[in-house]
C-alpha cells in the first residue's frame, strides 16, 4: 500500500499538535462568533417555513434570497451573474418512463430479455428521451485506469463503439479516498474510450455491504444534471448512450461464448488478482425512455475584497451548500419536513457568521474572501460543480477552498478532522487555527468512508484547488461525553431525517469554537504571502 500521510503523520506525532489545555479564545482575537446569531441564523433555515430547502423548490429559493440579505447587509460584493449575488442554474431533472427499460443478450444461440427491476436496474438518460444502442460486448474487470496504481483494465482491448461489462467496486488495496475518486472516473474512462454503453455488475462481495435487492429500492429516484448556460446537460458522457446495473445471478448469459466463466472471474478476484479485460463476442441491446423537466435554482455568491494591491486579485473560497432533501415520501411519519438542522442549515450559519467576522475585523484580509453558498449538494455535488465549471471569478485565483458541511454541533468537541490536511500545505494552517482554540487535529476516523470525495470541494479539488473540509472530531471536552457516540448517534437516528431539526440538543456554544477555527483557517491563507500548495506526493496534485 502507497503510504499517502507522511506530513500528515508528522503533524499529527510532533509539537505542532495543540496542548489540551481549554482555550475559548486566543488572546489576540479581536473578533469572536457569537452563539445567539448562529442560532437566528440557522432556527430560520432550518424552519418548518423552508420545507427542507429541496433544490428547485420555494422553501429553497427562501433560504437563498435570506443568504442575499445578509451578503447585504455586511456589505459583502455581488459576486454572481449580472451585478447580483445570484448564480442561477437551469438543471435538468430526468425519470425513467415506466416500463420502458429493455436489456436483451444475443448469444448468437438465443436472445435472452432480462427482466427490469429483479435482473437489471436502468436510470434515466439526461441526454435523450429515447435511446437505444445495440453493440458488442467487452469485458474490462473493473474498469480502472491508473497509471500511479498500475492499473489499465483497457489494455489491449478496443472498446470504440462497443458496450463495456465492469465490475463494481474496486481491488481492497487501493487507498480509500484515492480508490473513490477512481471509482468514480469509472464511466468517464470509458467514455474516453469511445464506448456507447456500460453495464456495471453487481459481485457478491458488494451483495454483502449492500444487496442488490436495497439498490433496487432507490431505483425510481429521478437523477438530475446541471445545464450549461447555452442549455446543454454537463457533456461528460455523451457517448454512452446506455447503461445498466445488473445481478451477477443474471449476468450468464453475457459470458455464453466466454472462455473464462464467471465464477472463475469471482475466484480470482478473491485471490485478489486482477481479471484481464477480453471480448464477451455476446452483442446487448438496451433501451429506454426518459422524461425531462427543467427546474432553476441559485448559487448564491459575495466577495470581501482584500487589502494587499498585489494579493487581492486572488480568493479565498468559502462553501456551504444551502439545500437540502425537501419532504419525505414516507407518509407513516407524521412530520414530513427535512429540515437538514445539521445538513446544512449549521454549515450556512458558520458561513454567514465567519463573512461577518472578517467584515468586523480590524485588519481586512490580504487575499479577497469569495463566500459561496451552492444548491444541489444533496444532488450529487451539482451547484458547486457548476461553479467549478462557470465561476465567476478567474478559477486560477481561487488559491483554496474551505467546504463547511454538516458540522455536527451536539457536544463540545475537543479535536477536528480536516479533511485533505494530508494533501495539501492546508494541513499546516489547519492544526495552527485550531490549535489556538485548544482543538487537536484528528487522524481520519473512518478512512473507508472517502469523505474527501464527497461534498462541495471535490469538484474544486478536481480542478486542482487545495481544499480542507472540517468535521466536528470524536473526543468530547465534557465528562462522560463520548464525541464518537454523539456523531454516530447523529448520524444513525437523524442523518437525512426529519428529526434533524431545531428540537436536537443543539451545541451553539461548539458552533463558536468551530466558527472561528474556521475563520482563522482562511485568515491564514488569505494572509500567507505564498499562495497553497499540494503536497508533490499528493495523488489529487495532478488530476486532469
Ligand atoms: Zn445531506
Amino acid at each position: 500500500m502507497r503510504i499517502r500521510t507522511l506530513v500528515g503523520v508528522a503533524l499529527l506525532s510532533t509539537g505542532l499538535l495543540a496542548c489540551t489545555e481549554q482555550a475559548a479564545a486566543p488572546a489576540h482575537a479581536a473578533v469572536s462568533a457569537d452563539a445567539k446569531t448562529l442560532q437566528a441564523h440557522l432556527e430560520f433555515l432550518a424552519s418548518d417555513a423552508l420545507e427542507g430547502r429541496d433544490t428547485g423548490s420555494r422553501g429553497h429559493e427562501i433560504a437563498a434570497q435570506y443568504i442575499v440579505s445578509e451578503f447585504k447587509a455586511l456589505g459583502l460584493q455581488p459576486a454572481g451573474d449580472d451585478g447580483t449575488y445570484y448564480q442561477r442554474i437551469k438543471f435538468r431533472r430526468s425519470s425513467l418512463k415506466e416500463g420502458s427499460a429493455n436489456f436483451i443478450v444475443d448469444t448468437g444461440a438465443e436472445q435472452v430479455e432480462l427482466e427490469f427491476g429483479k435482473e437489471f436496474l436502468m436510470g434515466p438518460s439526461a441526454y435523450a428521451e429515447k435511446s437505444e444502442v445495440t453493440a458488442p460486448v467487452v469485458f474490462v474487470g473493473y474498469g480502472l485506469v491508473s497509471e500511479e496504481f498500475g492499473l489499465n483494465d483497457y489494455a489491449n482491448v478496443d472498446v470504440d463503439g462497443k458496450i463495456v461489462v465492469m465490475l463494481s467496486g474496486r481491488p481492497a488495496d487501493l487507498p480509500s479516498e484515492e480508490g473513490a475518486h477512481l471509482n468514480s472516473s469509472k464511466t468517464r474512462f470509458a467514455a474516453e474510450r469511445g464506448a456507447v454503453g456500460v453495464i456495471s455488475l453487481h459481485t457478491p462481495a458488494r451483495e454483502e455491504v449492500r444487496p442488490f435487492k436495497v439498490s433496487a429500492m432507490y431505483q425510481r429516484a429521478p437523477s438530475v444534471t446541471w445545464l450549461s448556460p447555452d442549455g446543454e446537460p454537463n457533456l461528460a458522457y455523451k457517448n454512452i448512450v446506455g447503461s445498466a446495473y445488473l445481478d451477477y445471478q443474471a449476468a450468464e448469459p453475457l459470458f455464453a461464448n466466454a472462455a473464462i466463466s464467471l465464477d472463475e472471474i469471482f475466484a480470482q478476484l478473491e485471490k485478489e488478482e486482477q481479471p484481464k479485460p477480453f471480448e464477451l463476442a455476446v452483442a446487448v441491446t438496451m433501451s429506454r425512455a426518459s422524461e425531462h423537466e427543467e427546474i432553476s435554482s441559485p448559487n448564491v455568491a459575495g466577495i470581501l475584497p482584500g487589502s494587499d494591491p498585489d494579493l487581492k486579485d486572488e480568493f479565498v473560497l468559502y462553501t456551504a451548500h444551502s439545500d437540502h432533501i425537501g419532504m419525505t415520501q414516507d407518509l407513516s411519519q407524521d412530520d414530513h419536513i427535512n429540515n437538514g438542522a445539521m445538513d446544512n442549515a449549521s454549515g450556512v450559519s458558520v458561513l454567514l457568521e465567519t463573512a461577518r467576522m472578517f467584515v468586523e475585523a480590524e485588519q481586512a484580509p490580504k487575499r479577497s474572501i469569495l463566500f459561496l453558498s451552492v444548491t444541489a449538494e444533496e444532488r450529487g455535488l451539482l451547484g458547486a460543480d457548476y461553479f467549478a465549471h462557470f465561476p465567476t471569478v478567474p478559477l486560477q485565483q481561487i488559491v483554496a477552498n474551505v467546504n463547511l458541511d454538516m458540522p455536527v454541533l451536539l457536544y463540545d468537541f475537543a479535536d477536528v478532522i480536516a479533511f485533505g490536511s494530508t494533501h495539501s500545505t492546508l494541513g499546516e494552517s489547519v492544526a495552527e487555527a485550531a490549535g489556538q482554540y485548544g482543538i487537536e487535529l484528528s487522524e481520519d476516523p473512518m478512512p473507508e468512508q472517502a469523505i474527501f470525495t464527497r461534498s462541495d470541494h471535490y469538484p474544486f479539488v478536481k480542478k486542482g484547488v487545495p481544499a480542507v473540509f472540517l468535521m466536528t472530531g470524536f473526543t468530547a471536552k465534557g465528562e462522560g461525553e463520548n464525541g464518537g457516540e454523539i456523531w454516530g448517534q447523529f448520524f444513525a437516528e437523524h442523518y437525512h431525517r426529519p428529526s434533524d431539526e431545531t428540537s436536537l440538543p443543539i451545541n451553539y456554544q461548539a458552533g463558536v469554537v468551530f466558527t472561528n477555527i474556521n475563520y482563522e483557517i482562511g485568515k491564514t491563507i488569505a494572509n500567507d504571502p505564498e499562495r497553497p500548495r499540494w503536497l508533490p506526493d499528493s495523488f489529487f496534485a495532478d488530476l486532469d
